[in-house]
């Protein structure tokens, strides 16, 4: 059997009311890929939530009913194997969480992120989304070729149509994007380990990579669908990498005094080795909620994106995905998405500053806030906007205290994590001890 390698791209038309307009009708065959998302659609303004960024929810779907048919034409394609960031930004580009992006950025794009902050089209992006590969395997892939794109276990996971082959010179990436060349930074280590060269073009997922917490994880058009279904006109979005204190309970729920609905988003893609493990901080996402929280004003949805550590940068893009998932609202921690000190613990509330707000920039509004803390003389939760008072009377365990405790065998006082949480971390650490390691401090929000 042989296909026009430009026919499955009628998949992309058939999703209605997302990418591509909603419409039904099969497209024209020579239409390129990818281009689908420069205007504005009807589709994307009658959507519940914020607008997606750039007008338009993204679809790269191939759906179900021509998945087994292209899988059949994509086992006899080239087949690029991809790491484990890159099997993550498929996902989300697919499901149009890095809306407008339809696929991998080409050089142009990349280098108006590095430089300007914006995708080629003038709208805000902060962070590379790049298929790295080797020099010499780009060598191979001729531009206007398509790609089968495979996890490393052989998985068929997507089609690229090859627009775009570059060099990646990664020391400029890093300084660009992580302000750092120290390859001590864990995205620039990641970096660092990535092929010298990059495809771009525009993808279409043909299987998601597999994931033990699929069933938790809802597209963008999904969380629409719930903020629709619970009458939210105001959505704030929480991002996390760490088990949830009652330092974060605080800012969500001073949120929640004033909006609508809190999707709670925590990031479960890959991390550094020594973040607390997903399945882990899910345990307590679903203690804390299913004890403390109003549960028709949450919705609990992972966020299977890799986390870069790129600080500023890296806060600006969580608040764009989020904004593409329906969020009209973000919370922005001291040193949000940092890493040991390489960033100032206000750098990424400066960027949200210097960006530009509707039209081209943002149309989620980041909201910040001041680490919480117990205090014994307020007798409740507080931050320095809102506590008078000493150090000495504030409950704040840095992760390093949490995780000497922890490692102890001590419980973690009840004003710094709620029971629930703390019966989980002992545990988590109990098994860990056992197994001869730990899996890392839990750190301030991220
Ligand atoms: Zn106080």
């Amino acid at each position: 059997m042989t296909l026009d390698p430009r026919t499955p791209d009628t998949a992309r038309n058939a999703s209605p009311g997302t990418d591509g307009g909603g419409s039904p009708a099969p497209a024209p065959a020579p239409a390129p890929a990818g281009t689908g998302s420069s205007e504005p659609s009807p589709a994307g303004s009658a959507l519940p939530g914020a607008p997606p960024h750039g007008g338009r929810l993204v679809d790269r779907l191939v759906p179900a009913d021509q998945r087994d048919e292209m899988l059949r034409w994509a086992a006899g394609l080239r087949r690029v194997v991809v790491d484990a960031q890159a099997a993550a930004d498929l996902e989300l580009i697919a499901v149009g969480a890095y809306s407008p992006l339809t696929g991998f950025m080409d050089r142009d794009d990349y280098e108006s992120v590095l430089e300007s902050l914006t995708l080629d089209s003038g709208l805000t992006w902060t962070l590379p989304v790049t298929l790295n590969v080797d020099p010499e395997e780009a060598r191979q892939v001729r531009e206007g070729e398509t790609v089968a794109l495979a996890a490393p276990d052989g998985t068929l996971l997507a089609l690229l149509d090859v627009e775009d082959r570059f060099r990646i010179n990664k020391g400029r990436e890093a300084a660009k994007v992580y302000g750092t060349q120290d390859p001590g930074h864990p995205g620039v280590h990641a970096l660092y380990r990535r092929g010298g060269a990059a495809l771009g073009g525009p993808v279409r997922l043909l299987q998601r990579p597999p994931s033990v917490h699929r069933s938790r994880i809802l597209d963008p058009a999904a969380v629409r669908a719930e903020i629709q279904r619970r009458g939210w006109r105001t959505v704030v979005g929480f991002q996390t990498r760490n088990p949830l204190h009652r330092a974060h309970e605080y800012l969500q729920k001073c949120a929640l005094e004033l909006y609508d609905g809190l999707l709670l988003h925590p990031l479960v893609g890959p991390t550094k080795d020594d973040d607390v493990p997903a399945g882990v901080r899910i345990d307590t996402y679903d203690a804390v909620l299913a004890g403390y929280y109003p549960g028709e004003r949450v919705v609990l949805s992972l966020f299977p994106a890799a986390m870069r550590y790129a600080g500023p940068r890296e806060a600006v893009f969580h608040a764009i995905c989020r904004q593409n998932y329906g969020c009209t609202h973000f919370i922005v921690g001291r040193s949000h998405a940092g890493v040991g000190d390489f960033y100032g613990p206000y750098d990424a509330w400066r960027l949200f500053e210097q960006l530009p707000r509707g039209g081209r920039g943002l149309a989620v509004e980041p909201l910040f806030f001041e680490d919480a803390f117990y205090c014994r003389a307020c007798g409740g939760m507080a931050t320095a906007r809102t506590c008078p008072h000493p150090e000495n009377l504030r409950v704040s365990l840095s992760g390093t205290e949490v995780r000497r405790m922890l490692a102890a065998g001590r419980p973690l006082p009840p004003e710094f994590t709620r029971p629930e949480v703390g019966t989980i971390l002992l545990e988590h650490a109990r098994a860990a001890a056992a197994r001869g390691g730990w899996g890392g401090p839990p750190a301030p929000a991220g």
